[in-house]
């Protein structure tokens, strides 16, 4: 684009009517004449103002209700719209519609996002990212609600709210705190191998294009016959994987704290359309329960060697939104759309849908009864599905799962990948070391003791490197 030319996003071709939230064509009505939309109706030139003044009164209540809450995790995100086309033969393991045949394709609208930051905070900072995928498919909605990384920090849902905190401000200094984040992560170790994604150079993506997305979570898709296997899914970009240092990151967050989100508008804008390749992983219930971790946990992956990926299908994304706030700030994901042949499995993340609440802009189901009314009787689809996996005995508990030596071996198998590309380790180290001595000495060796339980090696360099780091005044 040239210099005197209108970017294409203030091109308009119609001149509509101003109006009022109403709708009402603003103007003065006992008078018949249009009002300035800049004035407040007074008396007199210099007179107060008068509380009659629809326009103005609608215009300021408006005004102060322009910002819904921001989400409480995921508030800064960018989104765009697209296709998804199956591009080989799953019918076999699938009776998704969506998934039937090659060819077959779907509209989509994708949402990225940091998770910690507020609306306002910095594209480039290390977080996982959201990956959010809203399929309109033709038996309804389905939701993937993934992240740019295969694990979580935890594998029970009531440790997310409190999780969450020690990620956040502290409530006195309203500041991010060191101290805060490893005292949690250091007495919380089943998290050390998402702790490794987020520290290495993944930790911070090159853009939204350049990351995967995975479902961690377990899903049980439905086959032909009824049965049904376990499934985990990774969305590969065909962009490659590319990251930014921490140096880079952090110079970018002040340079440019939305580079994401203006990467991904501009080179859709420009026609460069980013796709990702989409794999699934399957795990029938006997393997399931032979196999040596729970496929239950999200702190887990399945070894790629062990659990091949299949490939069934591509998306694109081709458009953006013409309104941030409608389309991409009020989108809502919610890992319960599911469709016909898509289940839940016991992987403990599945949430019962709700009515109501906050950013519930789709009709809200209307006029519909909110509960199974018998003057609305309503149509189930009979879905084909095997429960014979779904018994399960045993006592009703409320205690952790213990963390044991199998929650190090596959941050320790990440330690080994990273070593296969030059400089990762040594930026890993470093990434860990800049962030960790800002903690607490009691929480830093804590820390160290947990990486060391990873792999004695690692655990001497980053305590070396951190010790290294730490500022004189803040030895105790
Ligand atoms: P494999 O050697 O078969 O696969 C290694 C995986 O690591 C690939 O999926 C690759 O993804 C990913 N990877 C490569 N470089 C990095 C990096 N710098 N940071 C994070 N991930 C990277 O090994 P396994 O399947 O046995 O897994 C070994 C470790 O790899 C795991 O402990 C896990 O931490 C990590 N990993 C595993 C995944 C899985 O589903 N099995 C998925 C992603 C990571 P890509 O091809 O996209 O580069």
């Amino acid at each position: 684009m040239g210099h005197g030319d209108e970017p294409k996003t203030y091109r308009y071709n119609e001149t509509p009517v101003y109006t009022a939230s109403n709708g009402c064509p603003v103007h003065i009505p006992y008078l018949s004449r249009v009002m300035d939309p800049q004035a407040a109706q007074r008396v007199g030139a210099n007179g107060p103002l008068l509380l009659q003044d629809f326009h103005l009164i609608d215009l300021l209540a408006h005004f102060d209700r322009e910002r819904i809450p921001e989400r409480v995790v995921h508030a800064k995100g960018a989104g765009a719209y697209g296709e998804f086309e199956v591009t080989d033969d799953i019918s076999d393991i699938t009776i998704v519609d969506m998934l039937k045949e090659v060819g077959k394709k779907t509209n989509l609208l994708t949402r990225f996002s940091t998770v910690g930051g507020e609306k306002g905070s910095p594209d480039s900072a290390r977080d996982p990212r959201g990956f959010a995928i809203k399929f309109y498919t033709e038996e309804g909605n389905w939701d993937w609600v993934f992240n740019n990384t295969p694990v979580f920090f935890l594998r029970d849902p009531a440790k997310f709210p409190v999780f969450i905190h020690t990620q956040k401000r502290n409530p006195q200094t309203n500041l991010k705190d060191a101290t805060m984040f490893w005292d949690y992560l250091s007495t919380h170790h089943e998290a050390v191998h998402q702790v490794m994604h987020l520290f290495s150079d993944r930790g911070t993506p090159y853009s939204y294009r350049h990351m995967n997305a995975y479902s961690g979570h377990t899903y049980k898709w439905i086959k032909p016959d009824g049965t049904f296997n376990y499934v985990q899914i990774h969305c590969k970009t065909d962009q490659g994987n590319k990251t930014f240092t921490n140096e880079e990151a952090t110079k970018l967050s002040a340079k440019n704290p939305d580079w994401h989100t203006q990467d991904l508008f501009n080179a859709i804008e420009r026609g460069e359309n980013p796709s990702w390749t989409c794999y699934v992983q399957v795990l029938s219930p006997e393997q399931a329960e032979k196999f040596r971790w729970s496929v239950f946990d999200l702190t887990k992956v399945w070894p790629q060697s062990e659990v091949p990926l299949r490939r069934f299908g591509r998306f694109t994304l081709n458009k953006n939104p013409q309104n941030y706030f409608a389309e991409i700030e009020q989108a809502a994901f919610s890992p319960s759309h599911m469709v016909p042949g898509a289940e839940p499995s016991a992987d403990p993340s599945f949430n019962p849908t709700h009515r109501d609440g906050y950013m519930n802009v789709h009709g809200n189901y209307g006029a519909n009864p909110n509960y199974p009314s018998t003057f609305r009787p309503l149509n189930y689809k009979p879905v084909k599905a095997n429960q014979e996996h779904e018994k399960w005995t045993g006592a009703v508990l409320a205690e952790q799962i213990p963390v044991t030596s199998e929650d190090y071996v596959q941050a320790n198998d990440l330690w080994q990948v990273l070593g296969r590309q030059p400089g990762q380790q040594e930026n890993f180290v470093k990434n860990i070391s800049g962030h960790l001595c800002g903690a607490h000495e009691r929480v830093r060796k804590a820390t160290y003791q947990m990486f060391t339980r990873v792999n004695k090696d690692l655990g001497a360099r980053i305590e070396i490197a951190t010790e290294a780091n730490v500022a004189p005044s803040a030895r105790l």
